[in-house]
This record gives structure tokens, C-alpha cells and sequence, in this order.
């Protein structure tokens, strides 16, 4: 579905990623860990198109360049960004409703936002409150939701779990590991919580000071020392 090779970005004189390479396949929950700083952050801004990048790139065969950054959401790319950027001054509904913009003639807006608060029921019961009041996990959980409102192919969610009590952290990855195996959602994760995001994937890639250090299947990365000693904490 999307396919990365050889990506590079910099800022000025920093090479924030350096030939990283990598796919996404139809259906599958991918996950990306690595350190702070790593460029995890980046490489989804390169995907979105928010920043410049060199390397070819495609999304279900099309390549990426052609496509400017705000028509890549109308492909069906959502991309739910670090920190969970709700509209504050709007109610959740509002946020929701805007959310569906890039459905153009996909879909129907109204039901897509009742599946949403099937997902988060808290949404539901807080439609109509300002989303800048919302708990940290509830605006996550808004945040998510604007990018399924668009009914999207492939969801990428940038460290959902960042500055959320593990409660939380568990209820939000309950919710996304159900968008993938009951909705059968293609989900590209980047996550700091490396145990919850590699024991809920499909396949995983570790990037380090701007490259791929190693890749493999869940059940690899899981068994694979280094990382077990670097991020699991075993
Ligand atoms: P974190 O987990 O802390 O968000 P990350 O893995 O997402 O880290 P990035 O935010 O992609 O990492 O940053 C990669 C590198 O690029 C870092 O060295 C960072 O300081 C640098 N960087 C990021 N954004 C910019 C920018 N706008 N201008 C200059 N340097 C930047």
C-alpha cells in the first residue's frame, strides 16, 4: 500500500533521515520505534508531505510526488499528529464534522461520527462539550477519531500514548488493535512505548539517528536481543 525507498530529509545542515526505506501492506498494523530524536516524527511529516523530502514514495502504486500535501488526506492518508492537535474552541462533534472533509463523495459523514463514538463512547456522551476541556486521553481519543472520520485507508498515528496515564495508554491501544482486527484498518504506528506498540503489530522497524537499524515481524523483534535489552527492558 505504501512504499518508502531511500528517504532522506534535513533540516539545514541535520540529516534527520537517512535512506530509510520501508512498506506498508494492505491490512497490516506496522509499528516504528526508536528513541527521542530518532526522526519518527519526521519521517511522518515526510509521508503527509509537511516536509520536504528526497527518495520515491507511493501509496497504492501512485507515487507521492505528484500529490501535494493537502490533497494526500483525499487518497485516503490520515495522519493524526504528536499531541494531540484538537480544535479547542469547537465541540467535539464540530471537530469530528471537520474531520470528514477529506471524505469528498466517499462516504457518509453521520455514520461514520456514530461509529466513532461506538469506538469512544466518552465522545458520545461529550459531543457537545469544547474539546479544549477534554481530558489528555479524550482528546487523543478525539484526535483519532477526526482522522477515522475521513474513512481512511491507511491511519498513521504519531505516539498517541505521549504524556497519558497507562490506563489510558491501554484503553486507546485496545482501540486501535480493535480498528485493525475487527475494521481491518491499515495502521502505521511510531510509538516511544515500544512494548505496547511491537506486541500489537504485524511488523515492526526500529529507526535510530535517522535510519532503519532493524526490522522484522512481531514475533522477530520480540525475539530479537538487542532490542529486547535497548526497549523492551528485558
Ligand atoms: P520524538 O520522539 O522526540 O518526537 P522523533 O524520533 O520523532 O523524536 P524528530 O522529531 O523527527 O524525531 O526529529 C529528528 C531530528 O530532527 C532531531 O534531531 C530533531 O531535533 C530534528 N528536528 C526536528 N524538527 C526540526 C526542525 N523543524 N528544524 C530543525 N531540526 C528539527
Amino acid at each position: 500500500m505504501l512504499q518508502l525507498e531511500s528517504i532522506e530529509v534535513r533540516y539545514g545542515g541535520l540529516t534527520a533521515l537517512d535512506g530509510v526505506s520501508f512498506e506498508v501492506r494492505e491490512g497490516e498494523f506496522v509499528s516504528i520505534i526508536g528513541p527521542n530524536g530518532a526522526g519518527k516524527t519526521t519521517l511522518f511529516k515526510a509521508i503527509s508531505g509537511i516536509v520536504e523530502s528526497v527518495g520515491a514514495m507511493t501509496f497504492e502504486g501512485r507515487s507521492l510526488r505528484e500529490v501535494p500535501a493537502a490533497a494526500r488526506p483525499h487518497l485516503g492518508i490520515a495522519h493524526v499528529p504528536e499531541g494531540r492537535q484538537v480544535f479547542g474552541s469547537l465541540t467535539v462533534e464540530d471537530n469530528l464534522r471537520l474531520g470528514t472533509k477529506a471524505l469528498g463523495a466517499r462516504g457518509d459523514a453521520p455514520r461514520n461520527i456514530e461509529r466513532i463514538y461506538g469506538l469512544f463512547p466518552i465522545l458520545a456522551e461529550r459531543r457537545r462539550q469544547l474539546a479544549g476541556t477534554l481530558s489528555g486521553g479524550q482528546q487523543q481519543m478525539l484526535a483519532i477519531g477526526r482522522g477515522l472520520a475521513s474513512s481512511p485507508r491507511l491511519l498513521m498515528l504519531d505516539e498517541p500514548s505521549m504524556g497519558l496515564a497507562p490506563a489510558v495508554v491501554d484503553q486507546i491501544f485496545d482501540a486501535v488493535r480493535a480498528l485493525h482486527r475487527e475494521a481491518g484498518l491499515t495502521i502505521l504506528i511510531v510509538e516511544q512505548r515500544a512494548i505496547e506498540a511491537i506486541e500489537s503489530c504485524d511488523r515492526g522497524y526500529v529507526i535510530a539517528t535517522g535510519k532503519v537499524v532493524a526490522s522484522g515481524s512481531r514475533d522477530e523483534l520480540l525475539a530479537n536481543p538487542q532490542i529486547r535489552s535497548a526497549y523492551l527492558g528485558a
